[in-house]
């Protein structure tokens, strides 16, 4: 289930990674390990994004729960050019993307021709829920 808006979410395909996307809200849960799998296929180093994906000790609970454990999800912040708010699962179970959030982790840690990287990237995010109807 959705743990912003409750809807039953469904799997869609995304660069070869099965993850859970809310056709309602468009968000993504991606389970522990899909969203270093995707950024690879993006481009990022997987050692890059591991800080911002591992849960940290002690840190405030947020009002989303974990899809996998029902626990409440910590917000964090992601990202030195532009801030995202992700939530992730206190027990590493995995981390929920609103929609577009994905595209704007891809921007804020490929190095190299990002702006073309990121649109493609976007573009067949989109083009994979069409077919995951
Ligand atoms: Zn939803
Ligand atoms: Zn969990």
């Amino acid at each position: 289930m959705c743990p912003v808006c409750a809807s039953p979410m469904m799997i869609v395909e995304l660069q070869g990674v099965e993850v859970d996307h809310c056709p309602a809200c468009r968000g993504t849960w991606f389970d522990s390990g899909e969203l270093e799998l995707v950024a690879e296929i993006a481009g990022i180093e997987p050692e890059r994004l591991r800080g911002v994906l591992l849960p940290e000790p002690g840190a405030r609970a947020g009002t989303r729960r974990c899809p996998r454990c029902g626990r409440r999800m910590q917000p964090a912040t992601v990202g030195p050019r532009e801030p995202v708010h992700i939530d992730r699962c206190p027990d590493g179970d995995g981390v929920w993307l609103d929609a577009g959030e994905l595209a704007s982790v891809v921007r804020n840690y490929h190095e190299g021709d990002l702006g073309k990287l990121a649109e493609f990237f976007g573009d067949m995010f989109r083009s994979e829920l069409e077919h995951g109807r």
